[in-house]
């Protein structure tokens, strides 16, 4: 497959890995202590698996790649909901051919929304993925519309992102593991909301680099 989406899914690894002891003790604050082991399970396999596409293959088919190798290596809430992110995402980026590469992300960022709210049911506020998602994607179609270019577009997304990572810690947990804790949630940043944030960052330092 071609060069540079293979340089950006190593980096993708190579950064999530930097980061799994951070994404699992924030886990362990406020779930089972995973995020980090799964997030680095899954894009080690991610790594692997594409390297066995054809040179030839475009971006739906690796975006395809990306969200069955998620859901089928990743253990946890997390699995499912990226490789879903990841499946829509594909699904937008086919729908979405000759379209300027910035219009293309913003369909592929609001098909993976998309794709995380119908399986998880979750909207803002309810202190998961969704908080940072969301508001990256209002941010990221605010600079299309304002004619930014792409680069500019996410890197108000990554903005948003972190912000909404922050809010993460204001709210109480209503889906997923945290809401066992209820009130004592409180005060800690969601871990997911923070893996999707470095992925969004991730992909930012890509296209600037
Ligand atoms: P598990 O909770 O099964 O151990 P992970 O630790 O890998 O899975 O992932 C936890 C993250 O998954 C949470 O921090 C949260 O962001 C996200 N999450 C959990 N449930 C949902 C949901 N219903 N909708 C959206 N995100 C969710
Ligand atoms: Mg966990
Ligand atoms: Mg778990």
């Amino acid at each position: 497959m071609n060069t540079a989406m293979l340089t950006l899914i190593d980096a993708a690894k190579e950064k999530i890995l930097a980061q799994k002891e951070w994404l699992t003790s924030l886990d362990a604050a406020i779930g089972d202590g995973d995020h980090g082991i799964n997030m680095a399970r899954g894009f080690e396999a991610v790594a692997t698996k594409v390297r066995t596409l054809p040179p030839e293959a475009e971006l739906p088919a690796i975006l395809k790649t990306v969200g069955m190798t998620l859901i089928s290596t990743v253990g946890g809430a997390s699995g499912p909901l990226y490789g879903t992110a990841f499946l829509r995402a594909a699904d937008q980026a086919s729908k979405s051919a000759g379209l300027p590469a910035a219009a293309l992300l913003g369909n592929i960022l609001a098909g993976a929304l998309q794709g995380i709210k119908d399986r998880g049911k979750a909207t803002t506020g309810e202190k998961t993925m969704v908080d940072a998602l969301e508001p990256a994607c209002v941010a990221y179609d605010r600079g299309l519309t304002e004619g930014k270019p792409l680069p500019v577009c996410l890197e108000m997304a990554c903005e948003a992102a972190r912000q909404g990572v922050e809010y993460t810690k204001t709210i109480i947990a209503t889906k997923g593991r945290a809401s066992y804790l209820g009130e004592r949630s409180l005060g800690h940043q969601d871990p997911g909301a923070t893996s999707l944030c470095l992925l969004l960052e991730i992909l930012s330092d890509f296209v600037n680099r």
